[in-house]
């Protein structure tokens, strides 16, 4: 039997980047992946299409995560579709690279609506039906630990406080059997952090691998926290940077 048979999960931002790499992955170990999307409906439509065509079950549904209500309602459809919420991955991001000088307060604003309170919202929303064997996985940075440079001190911040979310959620869940962790990314080939630009120049040099990862280096880790066999991690932050932060 698939290692997630029988689970239902939902991806936040599944579209593109780490997001679809996690959507597939876990459709491919058996879970029903319900996942979200806001910019990229054709994306979104597409992949969705494609695990269906090949024998695993996913679906898209509009919600922008900038929207705290919409996150609800994208969980309470889940829940409503399919009938259970097992897994729910708080994948969704975005970043403000910036000099501190030229930030204002919208942009305070935006990054911590996606990146910190749709994670709250949604751990929020699941925790009322998740299961005793239930798993909130949260996709952080290893920039939480690790600033790396100038320009992304909103960014670091919204990440970290990702981290502090998944410790006191880690402790008020545990006695329902239901962990929390934060998955922390370093450079990963995406939209947001292709792997071909000056930035990549610049943190190709400071990796241990010397490498960027791929958005199925960080599915993996991903489906292992899901299954049965990361059933006693919780509380943690796991670091998947091509020891970037080493
Ligand atoms: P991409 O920009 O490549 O993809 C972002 C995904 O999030 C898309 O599916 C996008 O969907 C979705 N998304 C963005 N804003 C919203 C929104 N307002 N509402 C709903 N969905 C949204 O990013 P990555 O795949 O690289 O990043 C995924 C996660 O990993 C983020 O949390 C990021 O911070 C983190 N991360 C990435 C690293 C990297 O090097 N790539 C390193 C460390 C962490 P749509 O297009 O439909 O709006």
């Amino acid at each position: 039997m698939k290692k997630l048979a029988n689970k239902i999960a939902l991806v936040t931002g599944g579209s593109r980047g780490i997001g679809a790499a996690i959507v597939k992955r876990l459709a491919a170990e058996g879970a029903t992946v319900a996942f979200t999307y806001h910019s990229s409906p054709e994306k979104a439509e597409a992949l969705a299409q494609e695990i269906n065509a090949n024998g695993g079950k996913a679906q898209a549904i509009a919600a922008n995560s900038a929207d705290a209500l919409a996150v609800t309602a994208a969980v309470e459809q889940t829940i409503a579709q399919f009938g259970a919420l097992d897994i729910l991955v708080n994948n969704a991001g975005i970043y403000v690279g910036k000099a501190f000088e030229e930030h204002n307060l919208q942009d305070y604003e935006d990054i911590m609506a996606v990146n910190v309170r749709a994670v709250y919202a949604a751990s929020l929303a699941a925790v009322k039906h998740l299961p005793a064997g239930g798993r909130i996985i949260n996709i952080g940075s290893n920039m939480a630990e690790n600033a790396v440079g100038p320009a992304g001190t909103l960014y670091v911040m919204s990440k970290a406080a990702v981290h502090g979310l998944t410790r006191g959620l880690a402790r008020d869940l545990g006695s329902k059997g239901i962990t929390v962790n934060t998955v922390q990314p370093g450079p990963i080939d995406t939209d947001m952090n292709p792997a071909n630009s000056e930035l990549a120049d610049f943190l190709r040099p400071r990796m241990a691998l010397s490498e960027y990862g791929t958005g199925a280096d960080v599915a993996g880790l991903v489906a292992f926290l899901a299954s049965n066999e990361g059933q006693y991690i919780t509380g943690a932050a796991l670091t998947i940077d091509g020891g970037f932060n080493a």
